[in-house]
């Protein structure tokens, strides 16, 4: 394999730039989410995510220093996850829940396109009907995943 793309840093940030992310390496997984929690914090017909471990992820200030106390605000669910998300523009940032360390970065975040494409798609049942089906997918959820053993918020 081409280890340049094995270890591809990808920067991306939030739309006022207070928030800069730096990803090494591929993704755990890459997925949509069509759940009523996503269309609403996202504002969006769905939510894109990027999931990677934790070590595979840096998020810092513009200076590359690390992030103050404040900078990012949390949403708590109450049902274990958790939406971070930039305190000055409201950009979301990632998510974190209760059964995984990994860090579900969105798609939007990132400074470049067509970086990855969805494998999978959850929460279906709520997906929109003009949204054609994608080549990329392999597998669809009516509900979450958690069954087949992903968590994904
Ligand atoms: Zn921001
Ligand atoms: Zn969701």
């Amino acid at each position: 394999m081409d280890s340049d793309k094995i270890d591809a840093i990808h920067r991306g940030g939030c739309v006022c730039g207070a928030i800069i992310l730096r990803t090494t390496g591929q993704p755990l997984r890459v997925g949509l989410c069509h759940c009523l929690d996503c269309r609403k914090a996202h504002a969006a017909a769905f939510a894109a995510f990027v999931v990677f471990p934790p070590e595979s992820v840096s998020i810092t200030d513009a200076d590359g220093s690390e992030l103050t106390a404040g900078t990012l605000g949390v949403y708590d669910n109450g049902r274990g996850y958790r939406r971070h998300f930039c305190r000055s523009c409201g950009s979301r940032i990632y998510g974190t829940d209760d059964v995984s360390a990994a860090l579900e970065l969105h798609l939007g975040l990132f400074d470049e396109t067509n970086l990855w494409a969805p494998t999978y798609e959850i929460w279906i049942k709520r997906r929109e009907g003009w949204l054609k089906e994608l080549d990329s997918i392999a597998n669809r959820y009516e509900e979450d995943a958690a069954r087949e053993g992903l968590s994904i918020g």
